[in-house]
């Protein structure tokens, strides 16, 4: 669950970590460099950029909501596809 009360599928959940495994199998030297950078609201840069590259722009196609931020709460849904916006 993110801001308001809004809920992204569990299925982008899982995109989001094969976006983190896609990075590790890149091994960008520089992304890994910079990935314990403290960021805001995002934790660190890798999940900045996981979120603003990969997340997001699957959010927008599949019309679910976006998160700016890493935040978020586990909440039970009743299929992998479920999202409320
Ligand atoms: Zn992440």
């Amino acid at each position: 669950m993110v801001k308001n009360g809004e809920i992204q599928s569990p299925a982008l959940g899982v995109l989001h970590e094969f976006g983190h495994a896609l990075h590790d199998l890149e091994n960008n030297s520089n992304f890994i460099e910079n990935s314990s950078i403290s960021i805001p609201l995002y934790h660190d840069k890798e999940e900045q950029i996981t979120i603003d590259n990969i997340e997001t722009p699957a959010a927008l196609k599949l019309g679910e909501p976006i998160r700016k931020n890493h935040g978020g709460k586990a909440v039970l849904v009743p299929t992998p596809t479920y999202n409320r916006k």
